[in-house]
């Protein structure tokens, strides 16, 4: 029997129980008042202990994370996070904090968050960080608002568009919309960089600024930075930078340097915290020293998702600056080993060194012939679940119809990294000679297609009323 296929409540069975009082406990009131005691009993599986036990111990084995397999999502770096991280973030004194609390009473967390302050200044070239943000969603929104503040606080209300690549993640229009400002897209170039003769005509008295991500959402540096900065700085913008991609670029470029203004990092990507499936997060909000008095005092109460930051500091100093840095250039290189190595089998639009993350654009030999539909990279993407391996981000960028985006981060080791190549070969091999195998996938996982649509729009969370 697999446990994972009824629902707790579906074992259950009229008078089997997990426990075993003796007759003066099972019907004590504990001495509660009479009108506090419920009528009926509360509607519970009835279940024996042993059965709870594997039902739930099943349920987290069919979780797939980064502490079971490799992750080789793209976009939202997906890294090993060091348990002492865990360690330190549960620590009493940081884990039983409230954010009303007496500020004389909390002087080690604010310890906390100027450390960390001071840090991420350092590796980025911002002047300070705001923690309050929970995501880097979040944190564009924020750093969107100090934007359009700097420019209203100078008179200067003209500024009410912003403009955004085509190759964007999909939060920075999002953010910009939310914020109010009208978005204004600058297509990429063929070598899949924001085309500057694009830009040039769309700058003016109206412009705001340019979010930008660097290297894009291709894995690729924005090698024009500087001539972009120039031209948006000589427009009376300001340039927005999205850090979630900050990893490979840790202690080699400091955004500060190319000339961005303001910034966010996603510490639950960069810089090690368990996430995914919405949460914990951390966005934390950077600005240039001019835009310092935007940033809101970081004195009063409610400074984020505080454990994250712990972890991130924890992680920080336990690399140090020179394993900092390290992380950063693994991180590229073994992207590119990936890249290079599977190159003969995926189709590479954009053949480029890249920096954390590659994009393929599908199968070279997707197996389809006359009346027989080819493997697509949704198929691929299912094909490796088999394999033990989660998936890779699946069209996305929109750049390209069948796009993977693989991000293989630092601490993989070359037998994982080879292990994975081999895998996405023999997949391929298997597109070429029969489609229909990847067609069928998973093959072994609980569950193999369902509608996602309908999944993410009508989610069924509850047991259903049989009436
Ligand atoms: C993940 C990501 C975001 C959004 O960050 P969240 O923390 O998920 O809100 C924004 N931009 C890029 C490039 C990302 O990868």
């Amino acid at each position: 029997m697999r446990y994972y296929d009824k629902l707790i409540f579906e074992c259950s069975k009229p008078g089997r129980t997990g426990y075993s009082l003796s007759g003066e406990w099972k019907d004590a009131s504990l001495g509660l008042d009479a009108s506090l005691l419920r009528a009926d009993a509360p509607l519970l599986p009835q279940v024996s202990e042993v059965d709870v036990v594997r039902h739930y111990t099943n349920l987290s084995q069919m979780n797939f994370g980064v502490d079971t397999g490799f992750y080789p999502l793209g976009s939202c770096t997906m890294k090993y996070n060091p348990k002492i991280n865990e360690e330190l973030a549960a620590l009493p004194a940081f884990q039983g904090l409230h954010p009303l609390q007496d500020p004389a009473t909390v002087k080690g967390a604010c310890a906390v968050l100027e450390w960390t302050d001071r840090l991420l200044a350092e590796i980025t070239g911002m002047k300070h960080f705001t923690f309050k943000p929970c995501a880097g969603a979040h944190g564009e929104l924020t750093g969107l608002m100090i934007l359009r503040e700097y420019h209203l606080s100078r008179g200067d209300l003209a500024r009410t568009k912003i403009i955004v690549p085509d190759s964007a993640h999909g939060t920075n229009p999002a953010s910009a919309a939310v914020c109010g400002l009208e978005i204004v897209e600058v297509k990429s170039n063929a070598a899949g960089l924001v085309d500057v003769e694009d830009l040039k005509p769309l700058l003016g008295p109206d412009i705001a600024g340019i979010m930008m991500t660097n290297p894009n959402t291709l894995g690729l540096f924005e090698k024009d930075i500087k001539q972009i900065a120039a031209l948006v700085h000589g427009c009376g913008g300001l340039l927005y930078y999205d850090g979630a991609n900050m990893n490979p670029l840790l202690g080699a470029v400091r955004p500060g340097d190319m000339g961005f203004d303001i910034m966010h990092l996603n510490l639950h990507k960069t810089f090690s915290t368990p996430h995914g499936g919405g949460g914990p997060g951390s966005g934390p909000v950077g600005v240039a020293e001019r835009l310092v008095p935007f940033l809101g005092v970081n004195t009063s109460g409610f400074h984020g998702n505080f454990g994250v930051i712990v972890r991130s500091l924890a992680y920080i100093l336990m690399l140090g600056k020179q394993n900092v840095r390290l992380a950063g250039r693994l991180a590229t290189l073994n992207a590119n080993y990936i890249k290079e190595c599977l190159r003969d089998a995926y189709k590479l639009p954009i053949d480029s060194v890249c920096k954390h993350e590659f994009v393929f654009d599908g199968l070279i030999d997707d197996g389809a012939r006359e009346g027989k539909a080819g493997a697509t990279t949704l198929d691929v993407a299912k094909r490796l679940l088999d394999f033990g391996f989660h998936a890779p981000t699946i069209y996305f960028p929109l750049l390209f119809h069948q796009a993977l985006m693989i991000e293989p981060t630092e601490t993989e080791s070359l037998e994982t990294l080879d292990e994975f190549v081999a895998v996405m070969h023999k997949i391929a091999r298997e597109a070429a000679e029969d489609p229909d195998i990847l067609h069928a996938a998973p093959h072994n996982a609980p569950i193999s297609r369902p509608d996602e649509t309908t999944a993410a729009r009508n989610p069924i969370l509850k047991i259903q009323d049989e009436n």
